[in-house]
């Protein structure tokens, strides 16, 4: 049987027109099933032309390769390569983002605020008090926490183009691209009173009779004299304030502390109407 669709001689698209051209080498996938035994098959065509006195090409030796195990095994390949990234960018604790996939995030973001103009806000999470938990209630407990709280912000980023991840330890963070600092501010309160409405029970916190998190809120419209870096140093900044307030709040850098690209940030926002996934 011919493997070649002779209904695409003489047309545009048949590929032997290649061969005039130089051609060699022609990839077919065949949708037909040539040996009857129900499956796409994949032949390399070696194409060798032969020519007339005058330079003309009066006819075309063909040999095909079967080469359908070659590309099922690159297939295979590449859905495992898929799903090996996907793992390196995946925390094993909490099966949200790590920290490795949370940078590229935000890298990724970043370029794209910066050419949108728009404003980038990042929020910087950290439980409270977590060593005195893991001390009272064990390690075990203290892991079920932090996938309790991983679930409470991953439900609690609505957008399809947020992103939660655990920063480190007893770290989280939450990447919210195109919104400003009062929509990120509403954001970091809804985990903040999600976590607490887990209500889980933590004896030992000086502060409350369950588990709290503290957040700091950073946001910025990116450009040439800022950085991630700083964007981050800015949401650190700011729980580390929330921490010597007393923990369980969220704050974000005062209008004093921030310069003025940050400004045009305040009241751009969009982060409190609901996800446009
Ligand atoms: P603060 O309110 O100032 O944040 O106090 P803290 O006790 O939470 O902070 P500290 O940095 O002193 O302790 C963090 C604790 O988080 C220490 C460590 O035992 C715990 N931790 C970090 N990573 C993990 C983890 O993967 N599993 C568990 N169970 N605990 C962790
Ligand atoms: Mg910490
Ligand atoms: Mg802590």
């Amino acid at each position: 049987r011919s493997l070649l669709d002779l209904n695409l001689c003489g047309t545009k698209t048949c590929p032997l027109i290649n061969v005039r051209k130089g051609q060699q080498e022609l990839e077919v996938e065949l949708h037909k099933d040539p040996c009857g035994i129900g499956r796409v098959r994949n032949f390399l065509l070696t194409a060798s032309p032969f020519f007339g006195f005058m330079g003309e090409i009066i006819g075309v030796v063909i040999s095909y390769k079967d080469i359908t195990k070659r590309k099922e095994m690159e297939r295979e390949l590449r859905d495992a390569n898929v799903a090996l990234e996907r793992l390196t960018t995946l925390d094993g604790l909490t099966n949200i983002t790590n920290r490795r996939g949370l940078d590229e995030y935000l890298r990724r973001e970043w370029g794209r605020m910066r050419r949108n103009k728009t404003c980038l806000s990042f929020l910087m999470g950290d439980i409270d008090f977590f060593k005195c938990y893991n001390d009272t209630y064990g390690h075990q407990a203290g892991d079920d926490c932090l996938r309790a709280l991983a679930g409470a912000l991953q439900q609690q980023v609505l957008r399809s183009s947020d992103l939660a991840a655990r920063y480190g330890g007893e770290e989280f963070a939450v990447v919210l691209p195109d919104t400003g600092c009062e929509g990120a501010l509403q954001v970091a309160e809804r985990i903040r009173s999600t976590v607490e409405e887990l209500r889980i029970e933590s004896k030992c916190s000086p502060i409350s009779d369950q588990v709290t998190l503290s957040l700091g809120v950073g946001c910025i419209i990116p450009g040439p004299d800022n950085s991630p870096a700083e964007l981050i140093k800015r949401a650190d900044n700011a729980l580390y304030l929330a921490k010597k307030n007393g923990r369980n709040q969220v704050v974000i850098e005062t209008i004093s502390m921030i310069s003025s690209p940050v400004l045009e940030c305040v009241g751009i926002d969009a982060a409190s109407e609901p996800a446009t996934v």
